[in-house]
């Protein structure tokens, strides 16, 4: 099944329903599994145990627990793959393709979006001018 298609099947948040056999190792605030729609072959995911959608609504301990299985997701992707991305996905907003809120983190072994923007067009450098520019303005919401 293509993952358009399930995300239209789905009724409940796929996280919140992980089974037992679906998951690879876990503390007390977070789960590694496997994704379900995988970006690549072993494609990992640290989910948090409760339905959360804003990372900086967790605890620290509960953003440590997270921390350790990145880590621990990591360091066994790393026997098998040079290149592991990690990618962070929070927020609900289907206009940029993102469809689960409940908050997770993305192990990719070898993504291979070096070269890419978000739109897969290829990625351009900032003049000195520009970057300057872009500093600035980010200032203002930093
Ligand atoms: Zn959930």
């Amino acid at each position: 099944m293509l993952y358009q298609k399930y995300l239209k099947t789905m009724k409940t948040c796929p996280f919140c329903t992980l089974e037992k056999n679906e998951i690879l190792k876990q503390n007390k605030y977070a789960i590694l599994t496997l994704a379900k729609a995988p970006y690549t072959k072993d494609h990992l995911l640290v989910v948090s145990k409760k339905h959360v959608v804003k990372f900086n609504s967790l605890t620290q301990e509960q953003k440590d627990a997270f921390e350790k299985l990145i880590c621990y997701g990591l360091k066994k992707l790393h026997k098998k793959y040079a290149n592991v991305s990690v990618l962070y996905r929070e927020g609900n907003k289907k206009e940029v393709g993102k469809s689960i809120d409940h908050i997770h983190y993305h192990l990719i072994p070898d993504m291979q979006i070096g070269s890419r923007d978000i739109n897969w067009k290829k990625r351009k450098i900032y003049s000195d001018k520009e970057y300057v520019q872009r500093v600035r303005e980010l200032k203002k919401l930093i």
